[in-house]
């Protein structure tokens, strides 16, 4: 029997340096209100799609089912703090209904569904976790911050002593 390397993989939008100091910024400023495991700044993303353990001998699939994905780029911005009580998550989000992003995610899964994987669109709610086991205090105003999504990213995730570290594999620009 052989050993199958296995890799945990999810799809995300990466943010570039200038939109992840700006999400740094409002994410510190809602984290004085409370208490909880705070994000590191170097791990703020949006997760797109999870895809979970993935045999090494999927990942061409999931590249190709990459570059299936039909979308174009578009502007996101993140303007709002959120908590959810059952899990304990502290985000930031968009408030106004990002179509544009519910199109990408649509026709992500729809790509990654001959590679085994089952969409779990009904469950999109984009958020960037800044904290997790959050107990909350309060939920203050943030600045906007205006994301320019022009690509898809593949990350893998990696447990590491102080908690999860991702490895970006490969980053497809989003044309149409
Ligand atoms: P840790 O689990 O170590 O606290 P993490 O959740 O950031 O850190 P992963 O569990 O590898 O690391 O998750 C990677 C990304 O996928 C994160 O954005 C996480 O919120 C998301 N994710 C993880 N599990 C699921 C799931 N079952 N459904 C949807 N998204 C998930
Ligand atoms: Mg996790």
């Amino acid at each position: 029997m052989s050993a199958r390397r296995k890799r945990r993989l999810f799809f995300a939008l990466w943010p570039d340096a200038e939109v992840r100091n700006s999400l740094a910024s409002a994410a510190a400023v809602v984290r004085k209100h409370g208490s909880g495991r705070s994000v590191p700044d170097e791990n703020l993303h949006i997760t797109l799609a999870f895809l979970g353990s993935v045999d090494e001998e999927v990942l061409d699939c999931v590249r190709s089912a990459a570059e299936q994905v039909n979308a174009g780029a578009f502007s996101l911005t993140i303007d709002r703090a959120g908590w959810w009580k059952r899990t304990g998550i502290l985000w930031l989000g968009p408030s106004a209904g990002p179509a544009a992003l519910n199109r990408l995610v649509k026709s992500l899964w729809a790509a990654l569904e001959p590679c085994g994987f089952w969409p779990d669109f009904r469950d999109f709610h984009p958020h960037v976790t800044i904290a997790r086991r959050w107990r909350k205090a309060r939920l203050p105003e943030i600045k906007p911050v205006h994301w320019p999504i022009d690509a898809l990213m593949l990350l893998e995730s990696h447990t590491g002593q102080r908690g999860a570290r991702y490895t970006l594999l490969e980053r497809w620009p989003l044309i149409r």
